[in-house]
């Protein structure tokens, strides 16, 4: 599932289109487009130029231009959310269709394409920047980018588990299971640990160790599964802990499965 780390990656991709100009938009399947027909969807994006992409949590912006060199605030941004299975590629040398391509905005040269097993509804087109502010405003700060004050502020207002909280998107946004499992374990912070009660010495253990695996991620553009991370033995039929050999505990936290290793991550 994309988290803040893939979504970089996405970025990535669609900076390389940035500065194309839209010459076709094929919607191959409308199933992924929320709150925008695939008529109004060709017309608000066919002849304009892709701007530079931008990220907040596990959302990616395209802001678009008609003319002139720089995004009005007044010209459609395209939003687009993965979901559980979405993902933007570049092709710029003809290369086959994938079955799972809904979207292809085709510029002279190349084209970015939406693919997305699932379907989830991942692309909005926006009026302008207002709409993209309000859609951002409902996330919380940009996981890769808050302060360790802000952070604590944000953890010790609540009760819920500490897990919870991070995945929690309108607490602070982009962080996903894998990312915060590994954050935790590093921080030797157990998943189900009540955010009020962490002091202020594991708030810091936890911005730091979300800092560190969110830039070594984002450089490879998912949460690389090394030998060292608990990401990497998180699916081993029996996963032991790569710091201290214990047998990695799972257990249902938020909605998902946390692994944890019961030595390292005490309550
Ligand atoms: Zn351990």
């Amino acid at each position: 599932m994309p988290e803040l780390p893939d979504v970089e990656g996405f970025r990535r991709v669609a900076a390389r289109a940035a500065g194309g100009r839209v010459r076709r938009v094929e919607v191959l399947d409308a199933g992924v487009l929320n709150g925008v027909t695939a008529d109004r969807f060709r017309r608000g994006v066919r002849g304009r130029v892709l701007g530079t992409p931008r990220r907040h949590g596990k959302w990616l912006a395209v802001p678009l231009r008609t003319d002139g060199r720089r995004h009005r605030a007044d010209e459609p941004v395209v939003a687009f959310h993965f979901g559980m299975t979405g993902g933007l590629q570049w092709c710029a040398g003809g290369e086959p269709r994938h079955r799972f391509d809904r979207v292809v905005l085709a510029t002279d040269r190349g084209e970015l394409r939406f693919r997305d097993m699932r379907k989830l509804q991942g692309i909005r087109l926006l009026s302008g920047d207002d709409e993209l502010d309000a859609l951002f405003a409902e996330l919380g700060p940009d996981a890769a980018g808050v302060a360790r004050p802000e952070l604590g502020e944000l953890l010790h207002g609540s009760r819920a588990a500490v897990k919870s909280r991070l995945m929690d998107q309108t607490v602070v946004a982009g962080l996903g299971n894998l990312t915060v499992d590994e954050t935790l374990w590093r921080a030797r912070v157990h998943p189900s640990a009540r955010s009020d009660e962490l002091s202020d010495a594991a708030v810091g253990g936890v911005h730091q160790a979300m800092r560190t695996v969110l830039r070594q991620s984002s450089r490879a553009g998912y949460v690389p599964g090394r030998p060292s991370w608990l990401t990497g033995h998180r699916d081993d039929t029996r996963a032991a802990c790569p710091r201290c050999g214990t047998r990695l505990r799972r257990t249902r936290v938020a909605g998902r499965t946390s692994v944890w290793c019961p030595n390292c991550q005490q309550r």
